[in-house]
C-alpha cells in the first residue's frame, strides 16, 4: 500500500467522494489496480461529487423515466441506478483524468477485490460539456454509461488478461454499443455526439463485425 505523501490509492479517493460506500476494512485497503497522485486532482474530490449530484445523476434518471428513449438505453441505465442503489456496483465520480493521460475516457468500470466500480472521470465530463450541445452532453453521458453495463454484461465471457485480449474485448463491448444503443438514437434523430455517427460509420465500414481486425485496432493501444 502506498499511502506517503502526496501518493494515495484509488481507494482512499472512493472513501472521500462516495457517500454511501460501506467502510473499508484494513485488509482490503490499497488494493486499487491503479494509483494516483494528489497532484492530479483538477478540483477538490468534493467538487467531483457535486458536480455528478447537480449535472450527471438528473440525466440517469430522467432517461429511466423517458419512454421515447430506445430500449437498450433505458433498460442498461436502469440497470446501472439499480445496482448502485443495491451496492452490487460502487459508484465513484473522481476528480482527475484516467490515468493514462487521455483527456476523451469519461468512464470505466474496474474490478477490485470482490467488488465492481465505476468511476467517472469528473474533469474529463468537464471539458467535453464545454464542446458539446446540451443534448449531445446527454447523450455523451448515457452512451458512456450504457457501455460500461454491456462491460459488466460481459464479465468473465471474454479474456481480458492482455492487452490484445482487453482490445478484443473493448471491440464487442463498442459493436454492442453501436447496434443497440447509438443506432437506435441515431434512427430516431436524437443529437447523438458526432464522434458515436463516426463509429457507427467506421462499424458499418467494418461489415458490422466485432472481430474485425480494423475495428479491434480503434480499441487496442
Ligand atoms: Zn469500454
Amino acid at each position: 500500500m502506498r499511502r506517503n505523501g502526496a501518493a494515495v490509492t484509488i481507494l482512499w479517493l472512493i472513501v472521500w467522494t462516495v457517500e454511501n460506500l460501506p467502510t473499508l476494512t484494513a485488509q482490503n485497503r490499497g488494493v486499487g489496480t491503479f494509483i494516483l497522485n494528489e497532484a492530479d486532482f483538477v478540483m477538490p474530490a468534493s467538487e467531483a461529487s457535486q458536480y455528478s449530484h447537480l449535472i450527471i445523476e438528473p440525466m440517469l434518471f430522467d432517461c429511466v423515466d423517458d419512454t421515447s428513449e430506445p430500449g437498450g438505453l433505458r433498460r442498461r441505465i436502469q440497470e446501472v441506478l439499480k445496482r448502485i442503489e443495491d451496492h452490487r456496483l460502487s459508484y465513484a465520480p473522481t476528480p482527475i483524468y484516467y490515468p493514462d493521460g487521455s483527456l476523451n475516457i469519461i468512464s470505466k468500470v474496474e474490478h477490485i477485490e470482490a467488488k465492481t466500480y465505476l468511476f467517472l472521470f469528473v474533469p474529463a465530463a468537464r471539458d467535453m460539456q464545454k464542446s458539446l450541445s446540451t443534448a449531445e452532453f446527454k447523450y455523451l453521458i448515457l452512451i458512456a454509461f450504457a457501455h460500461e453495463v454491456i462491460h459488466i454484461e460481459q464479465t468473465g465471457r471474454y479474456r481480458t488478461d492482455s492487452r490484445k485480449e482487453a482490445g478484443k474485448e473493448e471491440a464487442i463491448a463498442w459493436g454492442k454499443t453501436v447496434v443497440e444503443i447509438i443506432r437506435p438514437l441515431i434512427a430516431q434523430k436524437k443529437s447523438v455526439p458526432p464522434y458515436f455517427v463516426e463509429l457507427s460509420n467506421l462499424f458499418a465500414k467494418a461489415k458490422n463485425n466485432s472481430g474485425a481486425e480494423a475495428w479491434i485496432k480503434l480499441w487496442t493501444n
